[in-house]
């Protein structure tokens, strides 16, 4: 079974404050089309604008880190986003409040299951759950403090990500959890879609960022492939 973990990308979709909004334009109707061929055959296209960082997508470590030589999301491996998923439940973290090594302690013990090295780690805040196509999706939401994040880190986990606009806190002016990534070279997801349907299990993760050349991050098609 395959679990669509992406939002849908629409005109008037919530994005992070600040990044530009998303505008889709028909570009080409059959009624245009048709005239170009002969049988009757014709197409229609549309013309879609949208932030590298605005839909469901993962960031690229030139998003994190002003270092130059940070890599854009053509040039990360790909391997980054494919392999062993694992989602826990933090959807109980109050929202605007830091989610701490201790919980993630406890939503690992809760599942029955243990994070390896090289996992692909989601984490289920519920917030697409309860707020998705509001204002709210964008500030009503718990983030990884500092503790949490060295856990990730300890812990080897490949890439991580949540169904939120980002993993940190909303609150933070620091951003600990983008600082972690930037300094270990770990990446992360955002705005996924559906982790209740895959929460305390395991599954094959894969999300390939698309291909833009120079971006800052990778709008991205992410799924959960379930044995049953
Ligand atoms: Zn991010």
């Amino acid at each position: 079974m395959i679990v669509d973990l992406s939002q849908d990308i629409y005109e008037g979709m919530m994005v992070y404050p600040g990044h530009s909004k998303t505008v889709f334009f028909d570009h080409a109707s059959h009624e245009e089309t048709a005239l170009r061929f002969e049988g009757g055959f014709s197409f229609q296209t549309k013309g879609v604008m949208f932030n590298d960082n605005g839909p469901t997508h993962v960031d690229s470590f030139s998003h994190l880190d002003p270092d130059p030589t940070a890599q854009t999301i053509d040039q990360m491996d790909l391997d980054l986003f494919y392999g062993p998923g694992i989602c826990l439940d933090v959807s109980h973290v109050p929202a605007q409040t830091d989610i701490t090594a201790e919980h993630l302690d406890a939503a690992e013990a809760a599942s029955g299951l243990r994070v390896q090295p090289g996992d692909i780690l989601l984490l289920h805040t519920g917030t697409w759950n309860r707020y998705a196509g509001q204002r709210d999706y964008l500030s009503l939401f718990p983030g990884l403090g500092t503790t949490a994040s060295e856990w990730i880190l300890n812990r080897g986990v490949k890439t991580f990500g949540v169904d939120s606009p980002t993993p940190d806190n909303p609150v933070s002016k620091t951003y600990p959890c983008h600082m972690m990534c930037r300094h270990a070279h770990v990446t992360h997801y955002e705005n996924l879609a559906n982790l209740d349907k895959v929460v305390n299990r395991r599954f094959v993760f894969a999300g390939f960022p698309l291909k833009l050349r120079g971006a800052h991050g990778g709008p991205t098609r992410a799924v959960a492939i379930l044995e049953d």
